[in-house]
């Protein structure tokens, strides 16, 4: 199955947003789980999330892919700061019970000179305090660029995470911008980079992707999305990843520059791929 879906604003709440995806051809999709560039959260609606879970059900979707907040930064060197993001996270977790068997991913943060073995420890504190046994979520945490401190941009800080904390409710959502950005081939050898994957995290890991073309060269470390086909990654690559036997059934989320008819457009413009 090909699981196809955008951003979608959840100011509306979440059978809106089931409705919005079905208009615009999806059958999965990511949203905010709160201000992505700051912290407050709506308040929580049961009755919507029960309704939410049946439409989702009854309209055949895959899992869908909860985006934390870019400001939470669990490795920042400000101990207040991480605390409050620990905490952030603590709380998108309980929340995210409401919508079980779906998939919560975010940005392992920024180590701001503290290095990237001491952010490994922050990171790695922080999901273990807020991972309560039983929880119906899978954390992903997201492949990046490597832009300035961040955490993630090499295959083996993801591992490294997911080791020290020694639960398998973690696994991690490539965005192909990011790795691209990062230093993995995915245009020239996407079998390569996989194999590499595999090796180092192992592809049972591998739960979603974010489909996104890149304005920047390959290895810039740079992270800006382009619109699928209109950068340097190209539609080819998208062509062989949407075909890619390793990847068939595994959430696909659009974080292009677009709104929705231009996700509605490019998620045609995929399956017709
Ligand atoms: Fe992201
Ligand atoms: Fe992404
Ligand atoms: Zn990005």
């Amino acid at each position: 199955m090909l699981y196809l879906g955008c951003h979608l604003s959840a100011s509306a709440g979440n059978v809106a947003m089931v409705r919005t995806a079905e208009q615009i051809g999806a059958n999965t999709f990511a949203f905010f789980t709160r201000n992505p560039r700051g912290s407050k959260a709506k308040p929580e609606d049961p009755a919507d999330c029960a309704a939410a879970v049946e439409a989702l059900n009854t309209g055949g979707f895959g899992p869908l892919v909860a985006h934390g907040s870019y400001t939470m930064n669990l490795c920042t060197a400000d101990s207040d700061a991480r605390a409050f993001a620990a905490e952030v996270l603590a709380d998108d977790l309980r929340r995210m019970a409401a919508l079980p068997g779906n998939f919560y991913n975010f940005h392992p943060g920024s180590h701001v000179g503290q290095g990237m073995e001491t952010a490994v420890e922050q990171i790695s504190a922080a999901l273990k305090k807020a991972l309560a046994p039983g929880y119906p979520v899978t954390v992903l945490l997201e492949t990046m660029a490597g832009k300035g401190s961040e955490v993630g941009g090499r295959f083996e800080e993801l591992k490294a995470i997911i080791d020290a904390v020694g639960d398998n409710h973690l696994g991690v959502c490539l965005d192909t911008c990011h790795v691209y950005d990062g230093g993995y081939d995915i245009v020239h050898d996407l079998d390569g980079v996989l194999s590499e994957f595999d090796r180092v995290v192992g592809l049972d890991k591998l739960k979603a992707l974010h489909l996104n073309d890149s304005k920047n060269p390959f290895a810039s470390h740079k992270d800006r999305h382009e619109c699928i086909g209109q950068g340097t990654l190209g539609l080819d690559t998208f062509k062989k990843i949407i075909n890619h036997p390793l990847l068939r059934g595994k959430p696909m989320i659009l974080e292009t520059p677009n709104e929705l008819p231009g996700y509605a457009a490019e998620i045609k413009l995929l399956r017709a791929l």
